[in-house]
C-alpha cells in the first residue's frame, strides 16, 4: 500500500467508497487513489458473483487493448486489483449488506461495520442467470454448471458428451473451451443465429467437435445421481431431440446486481441503474454508477473500465465542487511495485517440508494425509479457475492466522485427475478438511473465511 498521510483529521468519513470489483470498480478505485482521495473498495465476496466479476470465469480475453496475445480473465483482474492497491486503494474483502442513500453522508454496511462516505461509486456488475427448469436444483453441481472454466476439467466431464446453452460470446467461448475435455459439445441456441461476435461465432462454427442445435430450448433433465440425458424443445415448445450428455453449462446472460439499491435509485425495465445521459451520475447527488450494473448495451471489460474512470473523475469533481474532499498526501511519490500473485509450488520427495503451511501436489498430500497430526485443508483447483484465485489467498490467510496449527495442500486437477476422481471432486474449487485421515467437512465453491476457520478451530 502506498505511503499516505491523511491531511484532515475527520478520518471516519470517507471521500469515496467503490462497491464492486470488476474492471469498473478497480479502475474507479485506481483513479480515485491517484487523485489522493484514499478510496475504499468493497470487493464483494459471494453475493452477485465473486471478487473480480465476470472476467474471473472467462478464459482468454483477446480484445482488451495492451495484450496483443490475449490474457486470461483472472490474470487481468489480478493485475487490475494490484494496480488499484499499489496506488493506495483500501480493499474490504466482503459483501456490502446494505446501502443507505436516504441522507448524506451516505452509508454502507459491510463486515458488521457502517462506513459513511460523501460519495459512492456503484460498480456491482451483473450475475449469471439460471433457466429455472424442472430438476435444475437436483442436478445443480451434479451435471449442471454455470462455469465451464471452473468445472470443465473435473473427472465427471472427461471424454463425455457435454452441452452449453446460450448463443452469446460466453456460450461460444465455453463451447470451444469444453472441447478440450469432453468428447463432443452440443451448443443449444434458442434462435437461428448467434448473438456472439463474429470472431467468436466463426470459431464455433468451424469446430467439428461442436454441434449447434438451432431454434432449441432446454426442456427437461434426466438421470439418477448425475445428469445422463436432456431433452430439447422446438421454439414452439414441441419435443425435439434428446441428448445423452453428462454436463450442461449455462451461459444465458446476466442480471444486474441492484438488490441493495431497490427503491433508492431508478432502474430501467431490465433492472439496470439509470444514469444521466453521457454521464455516470445517478439520480442521487454524489452517487455514480459504472460498469455492467448500468450498461445493458456494451457490457465489455474495456467499456466497464472506461466507465469506472469516468465515475471516479466525476466523483472527484463533485467532491471538490462541494468542498468535501479530504485528500491524502503521498510521502513516496512512486509507490513500491505491485504485489505479484503467489504460485503454489508442487513439491516432490526432495523438497517436501512436513511443516510447511501450504504446498502443492500429490506427494505432499500423501505424506500429510498419512502423517500429519494437524487439521489438513486440501483444495482442488483447475488452471484458470477464477474462484480458485479468490479462495486460495483466503485459505492461506486462515493458515497464517492459525500460526501452523493446521496445514494446506493444493491439488491441480489437470495434473492429478486420478486423485480428484478418487476424492469425488465435482468442480473447482472444492475444499476438504481432514484430521487423522478422516474427512471432516467438504465445501464446493468460494466460502466465507470465518466458516472454514471455525471448522478447523473446532478440531484443535
Ligand atoms: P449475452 O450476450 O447476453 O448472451 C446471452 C445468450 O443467452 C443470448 O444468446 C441469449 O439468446 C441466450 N439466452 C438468454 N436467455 C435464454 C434462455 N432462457 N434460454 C436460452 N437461451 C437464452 O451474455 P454473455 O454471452 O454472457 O455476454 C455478456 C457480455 O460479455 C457481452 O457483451 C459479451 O460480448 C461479453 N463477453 C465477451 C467475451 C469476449 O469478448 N472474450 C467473452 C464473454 C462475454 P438471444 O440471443 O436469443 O437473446
Amino acid at each position: 500500500m502506498a505511503d499516505l498521510e491523511v491531511q484532515n483529521s475527520n478520518n471516519s468519513l470517507e471521500n469515496v467508497v467503490v462497491v464492486g470489483s470488476g474492471p469498473a470498480g478497480y479502475t474507479a478505485a485506481l483513479y480515485a487513489a491517484r487523485a489522493n482521495l484514499n478510496p475504499i473498495l468493497i470487493t464483494g465476496y459471494q453475493e452477485g458473483g465473486i471478487p473480480g466479476g465476470q472476467l474471473m470465469t472467462t478464459t482468454h480475453v483477446e480484445n482488451f487493448p495492451g495484450f496483443p496475445d490475449g490474457i486470461m480473465g483472472p490474470e487481468l483482474m489480478d493485475r487490475m486489483r494490484a494496480q488499484a492497491v499499489r496506488w493506495g486503494t483500501r480493499l474490504i474483502e466482503a459483501d456490502a449488506t446494505a446501502i443507505d442513500l436516504s441522507k448524506r453522508p451516505y452509508s454502507v454496511q459491510v463486515d458488521g461495520e457502517t462506513i459513511s462516505s460523501h460519495s459512492l461509486i456503484i460498480a456491482t456488475g451483473a450475475s449469471a442467470n439460471r433457466l429455472g427448469i424442472p430438476d435444475e436444483a437436483k442436478f445443480w453441481s451434479h451435471g449442471i454448471s454455470a462455469c465451464a472454466i471452473c468445472d470443465g476439467a473435473t473427472p465427471q466431464f472427461r471424454n463425455e458428451q457435454l452441452a452449453v446453452v446460450g448463443g452469446g460470446d460466453s456460450a461460444c467461448e465455453e463451447a470451444v473451451y469444453l472441447t478440450k475435455y469432453g468428447s463432443h459439445v452440443h451448443l443449444i441456441v434458442r434462435r437461428d443465429s448467434l448473438r456472439a461476435s463474429k470472431a467468436m461465432a466463426d470459431r464455433v462454427l468451424a469446430n467439428s467437435q461442436i454441434t449447434v442445435h438451432w431454434n432449441r430450448q432446454l426442456g427437461s433433465l434426466a438421470g439418477t445421481d448425475w445428469l445422463e440425458q436432456l431433452s430439447l424443445l422446438t421454439t414452439e415448445g414441441e419435443p425435439a431431440e434428446t441428448l445423452a450428455v453428462r454436463g450442461i453449462f449455462y451461459a444465458i446472460g446476466h442480471t444486474p446486481n441492484t438488490r441493495l439499491l431497490e427503491g433508492q435509485l431508478p432502474l430501467d425495465n431490465k433492472g439496470y441503474l439509470i444514469t444521466q445521459a453521457g454521464s455516470p451520475a445517478t439520480a442521487k447527488e454524489g452517487v455514480f454508477a459504472a460498469g455492467d450494473v448500468a450498461d445493458s448495451q456494451w457490457r465489455q471489460a474495456i467499456t466497464a473500465a472506461a466507465s469506472g474512470c469516468q465515475a471516479a473523475l466525476a466523483a472527484e469533481r463533485w467532491l471538490s465542487e462541494h468542498n468535501l474532499a479530504t485528500t491524502v498526501s503521498r510521502q513516496v511519490v512512486d509507490p513500491i511495485a505491485a504485489e505479484q500473485p503467489l504460485k503454489t509450488e508442487e513439491v516432490t520427495e526432495e523438497n517436501f517440508n512436513p511443516d510447511a503451511l501450504w504446498q502443492g501436489g500429490s506427494y505432499a498430500l500423501r505424506k500429510l494425509y498419512h502423517n500429519s497430526k494437524k487439521p489438513l485443508l486440501v483444495i482442488y483447483t483447475s488452471p484458470d479457475c477464477g474462484p480458485c484465485h479468490v479462495f486460495k489467498p483466503q485459505l492461506r490467510r486462515i493458515l497464517n492466522e492459525l500460526e501452523g496449527a493446521a496445514q494446506g495442500v493444493e491439488i491441480n486437477l489437470n495434473d492429478h485427475n486420478d486423485i480428484a476422481t478418487q476424492a469425488g471432486v465435482t468442480g473447482t474449487p472444492t475444499l476438504q478438511l481432514f484430521m487423522g485421515k478422516e474427512l471432516k467437512q467438504q465445501w464446493r465453491g468460494v466460502q466465507q473465511r470465518s466458516s472454514v476457520k471455525a471448522a478447523i478451530e473446532a478440531l484443535l
